[in-house]
C-alpha cells in the first residue's frame, strides 16, 4: 500500500512524518484553526499580503530565519540532489512536510516562494552542478532571496515576446531592457531573468536564460504602487548590467525551455491551504447572508450551495492530481479552479453586501469582502492568465486544434 506521501515505503515515510513533527513541536506554537465564527478576531478577508518597505523586510528576514532552522534540521530542500545538501526525497514528501507545517504558526513564507518554488528548482534542473551550488543552495540554505524577471511591458501571456536583450561581450554578456510586475524585487540578492540573445532566430529560440544579481550595476528597482495599498510589484530597470557567461542557466537559445520548466514549478505550488481558507470563507459568507436577511432567499442558498460544491470538488480533483506524476499542463486545472472559485466567493460577497461592499461602513465582514475580490482578480493572472491556462489545456492536455499564431 502506498504512504501518504505517496511512497511505497510506509515506515519510512512514518519515521520522516514523527521526526518532522518533533521538530515543528520543539520550535512553533500549534496553530489554532480559523473557524469562521462572525465577529471573532480580524476579518482576514485580504487575498493578497499588502505590505511595503520595512514591513516588507521584516517579513522577508522572518522568512529567512526560519528557512535556516528547516535547512539546520534537513527539512529545507527534501526534494533536493544529496550531493548538495538536499534530501533527495521524492516530492510527496516535501507535500507531507507542508502539510504537517500547515498544523503550527510557522512565519509567512511568502517573500521566500519564487525564489524555493520556481527559481530554485529551474537552476537545479538546467543548471550546471557549480551553478546549483553557486545560486540555488543560498536560497535552501536561507541565506538568499530570489525573484523572477520573466514579464515585461509587451510580454506577458506572449512570453515569448521578451525584448529585454543580451549581449556577448567576450566571457561577459550585457544585459539592457525593462521587466514588470516582479514581486519581491526590492529584497530579492538574484533574479532569474528571461532575455532575447538572438535577435533573428524565430522568437522561442531566441531566448536565454541567466541569473542575474540584483545589486549589480545598472540594476534599478522601482516600486508600483496597487490599487488596493501595497507596493509588492516593481518595474526593473536593467541598463548595460554586465554578467559573465557563468551566470547564464542552460545553452544560449534554451531560454524558453528553462522558462516553461520554471513556470511549470510555478503551477505544481498551488497551496494546501487555500482549502481551509475557502472553507472559512464559506462560513462567513453564510453569516454574511443571516445578517443581510438573505439566507432564506432560495435563490442565495443555491448559490452559496453551488459554491460548497465547487471548493470541495476542487479540494478532491487537487488530491487526486496530486498523487500521479504529471507534467504542468495538467496542473493547470488546480489553477483554473483556484482562481475561478476565488472569484466566485467574493462575487457573491458582493451581491450579498451590497453597498456596504463599496463604502466602508465599519461592519465586521462587510466592506473586507472587497479586498478579497480584488486579490481575486490578481489571481486570474498571476502564473499565466485563465484564457492562457485554458488554450494550454485544449491544446496539450485534450488534443484540439491549435490556436492559429
Ligand atoms: C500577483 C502577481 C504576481 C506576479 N509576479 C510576477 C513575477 O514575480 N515575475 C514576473 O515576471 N511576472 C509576474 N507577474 C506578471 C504575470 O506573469 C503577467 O501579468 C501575466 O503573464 C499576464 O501578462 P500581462 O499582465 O502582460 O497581460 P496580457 O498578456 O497583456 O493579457 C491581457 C489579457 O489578454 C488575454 N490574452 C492575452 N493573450 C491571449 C491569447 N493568446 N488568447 C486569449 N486571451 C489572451 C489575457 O488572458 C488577459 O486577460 C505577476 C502577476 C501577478 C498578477
Amino acid at each position: 500500500m502506498s504512504g501518504e506521501c505517496g511512497y511505497s515505503d510506509t515506515s519510512h515515510s512514518r519515521v520522516f512524518e514523527l521526526r518532522a513533527l518533533e521538530f515543528l513541536a520543539a520550535r512553533l506554537p500549534r496553530r489554532a484553526a480559523r473557524a469562521g465564527e462572525w465577529g471573532v478576531g480580524t476579518e482576514d478577508l485580504a487575498l493578497f499580503h499588502e505590505t511595503s518597505g520595512e514591513e516588507e523586510r521584516q517579513e522577508c528576514a522572518a522568512a529567512l530565519a526560519w528557512q535556516r532552522e528547516r535547512w539546520a534540521a534537513g527539512f529545507g530542500w527534501l526534494t533536493g540532489p544529496l550531493a548538495h545538501g538536499g534530501a533527495g526525497l521524492p516530492a510527496g514528501y516535501d507535500r507531507l512536510y507542508r502539510q504537517l507545517e500547515d498544523r503550527f504558526e510557522v512565519p509567512d513564507m511568502n517573500p521566500l516562494r519564487i525564489g524555493l518554488g520556481t527559481v530554485g528548482p529551474a537552476i537545479a534542473a538546467y543548471g550546471t552542478p557549480e551553478q546549483v551550488d553557486r545560486f540555488a543552495v543560498g536560497l535552501y540554505r536561507g541565506e538568499r532571496v530570489a525573484c523572477q524577471l520573466f514579464s515585461e511591458p509587451d510580454a506577458g501571456s506572449d512570453l515569448a515576446g521578451v525584448r529585454t536583450r543580451a549581449v556577448r561581450e567576450g566571457a561577459d554578456w550585457v544585459i539592457t531592457g525593462q521587466k514588470v510586475w516582479t514581486s519581491n524585487a526590492t529584497f530579492a540578492d538574484l533574479g532569474l531573468a528571461l532575455v532575447r540573445t538572438d535577435p533573428d532566430a524565430p522568437k522561442h529560440r531566441g531566448l536565454t536564460m541567466f541569473v542575474v544579481p540584483m545589486d549589480a550595476p545598472g540594476v534599478r528597482v522601482v516600486p508600483l504602487r496597487q490599487l488596493t495599498g501595497g507596493t509588492s510589484f516593481t518595474e526593473v530597470f536593467l541598463t548595460d548590467v554586465r554578467v559573465s557567461d557563468e551566470h547564464r542557466i542552460g545553452a544560449p537559445g534554451e531560454g524558453w525551455r528553462v522558462a516553461t520548466g520554471a513556470l511549470a514549478g510555478e503551477r505544481r505550488a498551488v497551496g494546501d491551504r487555500w482549502h481551509e481558507r475557502n472553507a472559512r470563507a464559506l462560513e462567513l459568507l453564510r453569516g454574511l447572508a443571516e445578517r443581510t436577511g438573505r439566507w432564506e432567499d432560495p435563490l442565495a442558498r443555491q448559490e452559496w450551495a453551488r459554491l460548497y460544491s465547487r471548493l470541495r470538488i476542487a479540494r478532491f480533483q487537487q488530491e487526486r492530481m496530486q498523487q500521479v506524476a504529471l507534467g504542468g499542463a495538467e496542473r493547470a486545472v488546480d489553477k483554473l479552479l483556484l482562481s475561478t472559485n476565488l472569484r466566485l466567493v467574493g462575487e457573491l460577497a458582493a451581491e450579498l453586501a451590497g453597498p456596504a461592499f463599496t463604502a466602508d461602513t465599519g461592519e465586521w465582514g462587510h466592506y473586507g469582502w472587497n479586498r478579497w475580490l480584488m486579490g481575486a482578480l490578481g489571481y486570474r493572472i498571476a502564473g499565466g492568465t485563465e484564457e492562457i491556462l485554458k488554450t494550454m489545456l485544449a491544446e496539450r492536455v485534450l488534443g484540439l486544434p491549435k490556436e492559429p499564431r
